[in-house]
């Protein structure tokens, strides 16, 4: 059927939900809404939920709270939960928000048109959180294309097989499964041709792409993508340490467009813990991995994700990843203390550990990167930087922006993902532009365009 009326949606979480509303505006659109930004106009809202920490998944149940009144007086409005939570939670989301309408989980956007349609025509609520083998593959909607976006997501796989014990992921997500090559291709082609410079592909384990399927290797698909004429940047996420190859290390060393960053989440520096975490690799094999890649890769930069205060970590423990951060030198760290989220194993785990002490945990960790992340940006002075211009700088907390507050400054991205500032100069949005680095600050730089 088509409707005629507007669409809200909005998004919590992680750049794949970014993407996945995308999706969402697509069907919507080919079933007549138009995509909306004010809330008040709208004939559905969507809430693309996250469960990945229990505040993200709180947001959720607030932010739908809210339509209570609204529904009251507006009783045609349709109210969806979408993504993680709602797979999570099924129809145990109507008992805390009556309201609802729809709980379509992550595995049922195909089906989300008829849902609506089942609604329209009288139905009370509708939920679907069932299994889907397939991943959903269509291409986004030209909208999307109109945004005059120079970066954009797009997922290659989807789900997970590894079964971390922390993580909910293979439970809300499913199984892993990947996109076909020439459909990511195409959808990427098209985002070129919108004038999209910088790809980021993502998935939860990017680096073991197409091999349930037996189809092209990772390392295979981006040396497709970096075939496709206008795209000039490529960047992924996230890979799994386990997964890395040395066919993948070679295409980040040989492929022009890949950029010279990697995120490579160890989570733990204790092999205990990572035995405990089911990772499937050793503090060694992680150092081994990083250190194949530096050899091929000298100047790659490094991030990573570390979860602290898991259950039964020990001071030694928590030592040995304060170590591991000193042998690797990471130029940043995603760091949290961990949180019990009650579908995963880890939430039965005994030998939890005290909030006060993770915290305390986290802060030194913190602490502990700020120095490594103000080296390597030091080490940067001198440098000549290709930066992808995005557009006016804007202030930041660590104050660099006060100090020049009469000065117009551009900012944008280098390759190894670090913010660089410069002046103000004739440069268009999505150009990129050779940057000398004359100074560093904790979270960013700042320099002067080369010739300029
Ligand atoms: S690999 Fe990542 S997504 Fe998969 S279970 Fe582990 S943490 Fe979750």
């Amino acid at each position: 059927m088509k409707y005629n009326g507007y669409a809200y949606i909005h998004t919590i979480g992680c750049q794949m939900n970014i993407y996945d509303s995308e999706k969402l505006v697509s069907i919507l659109s080919s079933y007549g809404f138009k995509k909306t930004d004010d809330m008040n106009k709208a004939d559905i809202v969507v809430c693309n939920t996250c469960s990945i920490r229990h505040k993200a998944e709180e947001k959720a149940f607030s932010f739908l709270g809210r339509f209570a009144k609204i529904k009251k007086k507006k009783p045609h409005l349709i109210i969806v939960m979408a993504g993680c939570v709602a797979q999570q939670e099924g129809k145990k989301a109507f008992k805390r928000i009556p309201h609802l309408d729809i709980v379509l989980g992550t595995q049922a956007f195909s089906r989300f048109g008829q849902h609506i349609d089942a609604i329209k025509s009288g139905k009370q609520k509708v939920v679907d959180t069932k299994d889907c083998l397939m991943i959903y593959e269509a291409m986004p909607d030209a909208s999307c294309f109109n945004e005059n976006k120079m970066s954009r997501f797009v997922t290659i796989m989807q789900g997970c097989d590894n079964f971390c014990t922390y993580c909910v992921v293979p439970y809300v997500r499913g199984r892993e499964r990947s996109r076909k090559p020439e459909s990511i291709v195409e959808e990427i082609t098209l985002l070129a041709g919108s004038g999209v410079k910088e790809v980021t592909l993502l998935g939860q384990n990017v680096n073991s792409y197409g091999k349930k399927e037996s189809q092209i290797s990772f390392p295979e698909l981006l040396i497709k993508i970096n075939e496709i004429n206008g795209i000039q940047r490529i960047r992924f996420a996230t890979s799994h340490p386990k997964d890395l190859s040395i066919n993948l290390i070679y295409a980040i060393r040989d492929l022009d467009k890949v950029c010279n960053h990697l995120h490579l989440p160890v989570q733990s520096g204790s092999n205990k813990i990572l035995k405990k975490m089911n990772r499937g690799y050793t503090r060694e094999k992680y150092i081994d991995k990083i250190f194949a890649l530096k050899k091929e890769c000298p100047d790659i930069a490094l991030s990573t994700d570390i979860i602290v205060g898991f259950p039964s970590e020990t001071d030694k423990d928590f030592n040995d990843t304060m170590n591991l951060l000193r042998e690797i030198e990471f130029d940043s760290i995603f760091a949290f203390a961990y949180s019990d989220r009650s579908s995963a194993p880890a939430a039965r785990f005994s030998d939890q550990i005290d909030e006060k002490e993770k915290r305390e945990r986290l802060n030194n960790l913190l602490q502990l990167q700020e120095h490594y992340t103000q080296k390597k940006n030091k080490e940067l002075i001198g440098e000549t930087l290709e930066v992808l211009v995005e557009g006016k700088s804007i202030k930041r907390r660590d104050g660099f922006v006060k100090t020049r507050k009469n000065m117009e400054q551009m900012t944008g991205r280098s390759e190894s993902n670090k913010i660089v500032h410069f002046p103000y100069e004739h440069v268009n949005i999505r150009d990129i532009i050779k940057i000398r680095i004359e100074n560093a600050y904790p979270h960013s730089l700042w320099g002067h365009p080369v010739g300029a």
